[in-house]
């Protein structure tokens, strides 16, 4: 079985950021993350994309607040980092605590900063085959995994486990604009076995440590594992188990080292997008 790095595929967007950026002078475009609490699973997010966008070039800023902010303080300093024109782009850490209202939150952000794909103009965008957004992040990275490493898409049977916003429902559109014939599992898929063993691309984004195994992956089937959890061992490992599928699949991300060093290089490349779109330089 080949082992898809998702340094490799990094390195590769790396360079392309390089190449957007070549000749510029002057600050560097800026991404704010928005993080309320200490959450360790946001804290660990956060520091993986500043080290991440800091050896890019890019400059990040963190703001910072209390678990118990009330809904219109926070909005309120939203508003301000949405308007202040030195911020290129935002992610915001969710889920949110429950007092803020992240609806209104995804209504108010900018969408041309809102390089995470949340707001419903993004979301519209992914959904009509509109380029000119910004996908989630994650779900643009699995669809980089593939195109860089030559895999094709076209035509091809693909199975996603799960349907969250950020993942699983994006990614079909994104997968179905590349031209796959697409299917998407959930809780309440029957045989799921059966179907994931169907799929000629695999895509695992269940939040279910090591739940798929051999069992479920098809002879020679390419394997994306999106899944970040934590064991009961309190080791870090995706949603495949890994070991077993090896002599069944054909290739695979591993956990960690796959998608996950390649969703903060799509959101640095979205704030390099976010900051000459806004200079007309693209
Ligand atoms: P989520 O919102 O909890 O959604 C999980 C999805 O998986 C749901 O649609 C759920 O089905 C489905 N599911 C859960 N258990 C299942 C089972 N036993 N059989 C079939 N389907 C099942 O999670 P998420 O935010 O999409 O994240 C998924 C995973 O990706 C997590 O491990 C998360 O940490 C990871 N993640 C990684 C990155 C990255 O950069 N690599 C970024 C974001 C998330 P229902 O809809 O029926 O409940």
């Amino acid at each position: 079985m080949i082992v898809l790095k998702g340094a490799e595929v990094s390195a590769g967007i790396r360079e392309q950021v390089q190449q957007m950026l070549a000749g510029f002078e002057g600050p560097a475009p800026k991404l704010a993350i928005v993080r309320v609490g200490e959450n360790p699973d946001d804290l660990s997010y956060e520091r993986g994309a500043k080290k991440k966008l800091e050896s890019f070039g890019l400059r990040v800023q963190s703001y910072a607040y209390p678990l118990d902010i009330s809904d219109g303080e926070f909005k309120k300093a939203f508003q301000a980092i949405n308007a202040d024109d030195d911020v290129t782009g935002i992610l915001l850490l969710r889920p949110l605590p429950g007092q803020i209202c992240g609806k209104d939150i995804e209504q108010m952000i900018d969408p041309d900063k809102d390089l995470d794909g949340i707001s419903p103009v993004n979301i519209a965008k992914v959904f009509a085959g509109d380029e000119s957004g910004f996908a989630p992040c994650t779900a643009e990275a699995v669809v980089e995994v593939l195109k860089q490493k030559g895999i094709a898409i076209s035509g091809k049977r693909v199975v996603i486990v799960g349907r969250s916003m950020v993942v699983g429902k994006p990614l079909s559109m994104l997968m179905l604009k590349e031209n796959a014939t697409i299917t998407v599992c959930h809780t309440r898929t029957q045989d799921l076995k059966g179907t994931c063993r169907g799929a000629e691309i695999l895509v695992a984004a269940a939040g279910r440590a090591r739940m798929l195994n051999a069992e479920y992956v098809g002879d020679n089937a390419i394997v994306v594992d999106v899944g970040i959890n934590v064991d009961a061992d309190g080791k870090l490992c995706g949603d495949v188990d890994f070991e077993s599928i090896e002599e069944k699949a054909a290739m695979a991300t591993p956990v960690p080292g796959g998608v996950g060093a390649v969703t903060t290089a799509v959101l640095a490349r979205h704030l390099v997008q976010a900051f000459f779109k806004d200079k007309k330089v693209l």
